[in-house]
């Protein structure tokens, strides 16, 4: 039977409950999102003819701010997945302490069988169709899988034409043009960095003699993996949803990226100019074998339940940073416990993502515009020190650092819900 995403994300809750001191009020509302929305978007198609797509948006918790999270683009997009996502950036807005409640939002398509007008046209169609639901004020959207600034640009649009008025704040992820910050587009990537970066130096072991391996060489992934190669970290493997590389001397990632912005495959190369060369010594493997290579660092930054109970025996890796939304489920969760393997959860390895989009919002309202280095400062500053409290709080309590990531939020959460007045202020 397949894993309902939403209940494997509340077996999190349930474990991270036991260390909190929680209203039952906040407790049991925060297991329910608190709106659904389902919505059919017709497109005409470029030879004429109709087709109707679904397409989602929860807003899971708005008791900490207005509801933000992104768009997916993607054939797996369910109800359930759209669901559990949202749980998640409730979880992870609290964890950064940014104030903003959970959401997310998707269409079941594979954006790859459409042309660049199709696109165009679903992603104003499903503007048309939530534009209730989303605003500046209420519900903040932004990229997500196999969506971009593009995308998000066409979305912003949308909106400011049906309220007549531009409204840049209603979206994040915008292309800069269309007032998107600097530094949003690989913001992910780069906060997943700093976290990496900030958590390893309390292991003593030097980037020159630590092997990784990323999996999915999307924004995200390729973006951390030219962070690790440029701070001298020997990438060994990286992969896309074809499959991967692997090659054990390390791959030279900026070439890598080269070659996969230009021909849209992953392949082990080293260019000079615009002429690339295939590297001698390397495989060709699968997605499933690069997670359980023998390196030190595993960075699933694909898809969700990419770890369960099936291969988490299998997995080489001591480090885990979770780069992806929900890569590792559960189940795979005990194992890689009982092993002693360290898992840094995506609510806290990928905000780099959220975190960015709340500055761009922020410039969106003041007006104000940073630059590059400002956003980076001011994203370093933020996410270094709430990996240093979850460090904390995962050391004092002698829980793993996901519990410990839930704990820290849920205490956010908990006062924002109980700052409402709770069933102990109505009764005593
Ligand atoms: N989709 C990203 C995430 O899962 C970013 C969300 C946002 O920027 O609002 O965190």
């Amino acid at each position: 039977m397949a894993i309902s995403l939403l209940s494997d994300a509340n077996v999190r809750l349930e474990r991270a409950l036991k260390y909190v001191r929680i209203s039952e009020d906040a407790s049991e509302r925060l297991k329910f999102p608190k709106a659904s929305l389902k919505v059919s978007i017709p497109v005409r198609m470029d030879n004429g003819s109709l087709r109707v797509f679904e397409g989602y948006r929860v807003r899971y918790d708005d008791t900490r701010g207005p509801t933000k999270g992104g768009i997916r683009f993607h054939p797996g997009v369910t109800m359930d997945e759209v669901q559990s996502l949202a749980f998640w950036m409730t979880f992870k807005c609290a964890a950064l302490d940014l104030p903003l409640g959970g959401a997310k939002g998707g269409i079941t398509l594979n954006p790859k069988e459409l042309s660049k007008f199709e696109l165009e046209r679903l992603s104003r169609g499903y503007i048309d169709a939530i534009a209730d639901f989303i605003g500046p004020d209420t519900d903040i959207p932004a990229p997500d899988v196999y969506t971009n600034p593009m995308i998000m640009g066409w979305m912003m649009d949308q909106y400011s034409i049906i309220h007549r008025k531009l409204c840049p704040a209603v979206i994040t992820g915008k292309p800069l043009g269309m007032g998107g910050s600097q530094g949003r587009d690989a913001a992910t990537g780069t906060g997943a960095f700093y976290v990496l970066e900030a958590m390893m130096q309390r292991f003593s072991k030097p980037p020159q003699e630590m092997t990784v391996a990323v999996q999915g060489f999307g924004n995200a992934g390729s973006a951390i993996a030219r962070h690790l190669f440029n701070a001298g970290y020997r990438v060994v493997a990286v992969s896309d949803s074809q499959g991967g590389v692997y090659c054990k001397t390390g791959l030279d990632i900026p070439s890598v990226q080269q070659f996969k912005a230009s021909t849209r495959s992953v392949k082990a190369v080293y260019c000079e100019g615009t002429v690339c060369n295939i590297v001698n010594d390397h495989e060709t493997i699968t997605n499933e074998e690069l997670l359980t290579l023998d390196v030190d660092i595993l960075i699933p930054a694909a898809l969700e339940n990419q770890i369960t109970e099936k291969n988490a025996e299998d997995v080489k890796a001591r480090f885990i940073f979770e780069v992806a939304n929900g890569p590792v489920t559960s189940a795979g969760d005990r194992i890689l416990e009982q092993k002693g393997v360290y898992v840094f959860p995506d609510i806290l390895v990928n905000a780099g993502g959220v975190t960015v989009s709340y500055f761009e919002w922020v410039q969106n309202r003041s007006g104000l515009y940073w630059s590059e280095a400002e956003v980076n400062q001011r994203l370093k500053g933020k996410i270094v020190s709430e990996a240093r409290k979850i460090w904390q709080i995962s050391q004092e309590l002698a829980i793993p650092l996901r519990t410990a990531a839930y704990v820290h939020a849920l205490e956010r959460l908990e006062e924002a819900h109980s700052a409402r007045g709770t069933r102990d202020y109505y009764v005593s």
